[in-house]
């Protein structure tokens, strides 16, 4: 039976995605440029640490080291995300660290965090990113008992691996890792059969403070060489897409399959030949 490769929307093998942390002023700036270039990110939000809304307008905010944390204010990030074009995820309500926390704190934490921003925002939030990447098996157990389907950590693996577990979601790299334009070359230049994954993970306010806007602009611009090859996807469009396809099942000797799920799907038969198979329907591979 030939295998079935996973291949993203379009048919294309490749798919980037950004993290950001914390509801940051400085991430209306970073929006932009995923914006010019038609990329799409996902932002972990604190509900409980925005500015108040009657404090110092951003664009008077000086960021320098000192306030290198000043959050945004939440009206500013409603307002950001309000068109539902990059993601909005749970970062804990205020940020505290979980790995060392007993399960039933955990959960609150994580809890009260996705309902104030399914609340303020309007849309289901089942994504997250942990506080200083911190976590354990207790704060994995709390996340799954919250209803949350990805988590990010910090650890970079420099691969382009289809994540396996997704509450130990670890990312490429962070921005400014001294390889990331070396992977973002081979990532494009790659000629493999299987699916690769390019996620970044950083705090838009690093860029003000290292002074390198210049880096963020010159990865994406880079990437947009490529964007015939690359789908440009939130963290929870690249989860949803990648369980829709886990999901096709297939006849015993492999020739039909189903897709029994809202989502189309693309696939490659023995890294060959694509296949597409629509959501709901049964294809002849
Ligand atoms: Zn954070």
């Amino acid at each position: 039976m030939a295998d079935l490769r996973l291949r993203f929307p379009g048919g294309k093998r490749r798919a980037l995605t950004f993290s950001y942390d914390d509801g940051l002023p400085s991430d209306v700036r970073l929006v932009g440029i995923f914006d010019k270039y038609g990329m799409k990110g996902t932002f972990n939000l604190n509900s409980n640490t925005y500015r108040p809304e009657d404090g110092e307008p951003s664009e008077n905010i000086k960021i320098e080291r000192s306030t290198m944390w000043t959050r945004a204010k939440k009206s500013e990030m409603q307002a950001l995300f309000s068109d539902g074009t990059h993601e909005v995820a749970v970062h804990g309500i205020s940020h505290t660290p979980l790995g060392n926390l007993p399960v039933y704190e955990a959960v609150e934490r994580i809890i009260c965090d996705r309902v104030a921003h399914e609340r303020d925002y309007g849309r289901i939030i089942r994504g997250a990113a942990y506080p200083n990447g911190s976590f354990s098996d207790t704060a994995v157990e709390a996340l799954a008992a919250s209803g949350i389907a990805y988590c990010r950590t910090t650890t970079a693996t420099r691969s382009f691996d289809i994540p396996k577990d997704w509450l130990r979601l670890d990312p490429t790299c962070h921005h400014n890792d001294p390889q990331i334009f070396e992977l973002a070359k081979s990532f494009i230049e790659s000629d493999g059969k299987d699916p690769m994954l390019f996620y970044v993970w950083g705090h838009s306010s690093e860029f003000v403070i290292d002074g390198n806007w210049e880096r963020i602009e010159r990865f994406c611009e880079l990437l947009a060489t490529a964007s015939d090859l690359i789908w440009y996807a939130t963290n929870i469009e690249i989860y949803d897409y990648v369980k829709a396809f886990e999901a096709l099942i297939r006849s015993a000797d492999g020739t039909l399959v189903f897709n029994p799920t809202s989502t189309d799907v693309f696939a490659s038969v023995g890294g060959k030949r694509d296949v597409f198979i629509p959501a709901g329907s049964t294809v002849t591979v």
